[in-house]
């Protein structure tokens, strides 16, 4: 029956992105958000324990960080637009690893988003807590490509030491922030405002902040435009794009 045809998720195939549009189902099936991801091209890269493992330092880069549990995989998974993009930890603080994605090559040497791994989790042994250090201290002090940092907090938590320290090294880093106060979806809408305020005054005009949830989406745009602004495409490469499709 036409228009009544069910949605069997992406083919690749152009009808299947016609039916898409025409008609979007209520609930979305499995494949779904893969064809409305935000970064189609995205694939991820590799993922590294040490800094000589790290993937060539061209392009531009944007890290995720925050403490374990605190929604960071969900995050990446939502704001990407990709089910099971970054793992959701079962290990919380067990994986020290740094995982690099491609998100797409609208720069030369491509835009990435890299996945630093959680901190501040209590029975983590001291041994992987110093791994953690090094590996961090080896990061920030060498990407060049980094252009910003996206902090993932609890916004029932609110900002603790370990993110100041993570927005101290962006800063330090010549790096643009951003914090997401996620998990908004378990506070009332007061008490998140209440946080969100105080965050505001605490961070001033050193990085963005704002209230996420991956389960309900608060925020999603918000947070998909900032990542945006954090590895801007230079306005020469759009003017070049169009010089081209004008040709
Ligand atoms: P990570 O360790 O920072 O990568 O955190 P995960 O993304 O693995 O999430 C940790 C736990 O918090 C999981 O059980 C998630 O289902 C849950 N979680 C993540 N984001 C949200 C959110 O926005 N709202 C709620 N209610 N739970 C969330």
């Amino acid at each position: 029956m036409r228009g009544e045809a069910p949605f069997h998720g992406p083919t690749g195939d152009s009808t299947t992105i016609t039916r898409l549009w025409a008609r979007p189902p209520a609930v979305p099936e499995p494949g779904y958000n893969r064809i409305m991801s935000a970064y189609p091209e995205a694939v991820f890269l590799k993922s590294a324990h040490q800094p000589s493992q790290f993937v060539p330092d061209e392009g531009m880069e944007v890290a995720f960080a925050g403490r374990s549990n605190a929604g960071k995989s969900s995050a990446i998974n939502l704001i990407v637009g990709r089910r099971q993009f970054a793992r959701v930890s079962r290990t919380p603080g067990r994986t020290q690893l740094v995982n690099f994605f491609v998100l797409d090559e609208r720069v030369p040497g491509g835009r990435r988003l890299v996945d630093l791994p959680g901190y501040g989790f209590a029975r983590v042994p001291v041994k992987v807590q110093r791994h953690w250090r090094a590996l961090m201290d080896g990061y920030f002090a060498q990407r060049r490509s980094l252009t910003g940092v996206v902090v993932i907090v609890d916004v029932r938590r609110g900002l603790l030491d370990l993110d100041r320290q993570m927005l101290a090294w962006a800063d330090a880093a010549g790096c643009a922030a951003h914090v997401l106060l996620t998990k908004a979806d378990k506070l009332s809408r007061g008490a998140g405002a209440g946080v969100l305020q105080a965050a505001r005054r605490e961070l001033g005009r050193s990085a963005g902040v704002q209230l996420f949830s991956a389960l309900d989406r608060t925020g999603l745009e918000e947070a998909r435009l900032a990542l945006e602004s954090l590895m801007p495409v230079p306005v020469a490469t759009l003017a070049g794009d169009d010089a081209l499709t004008q040709q």
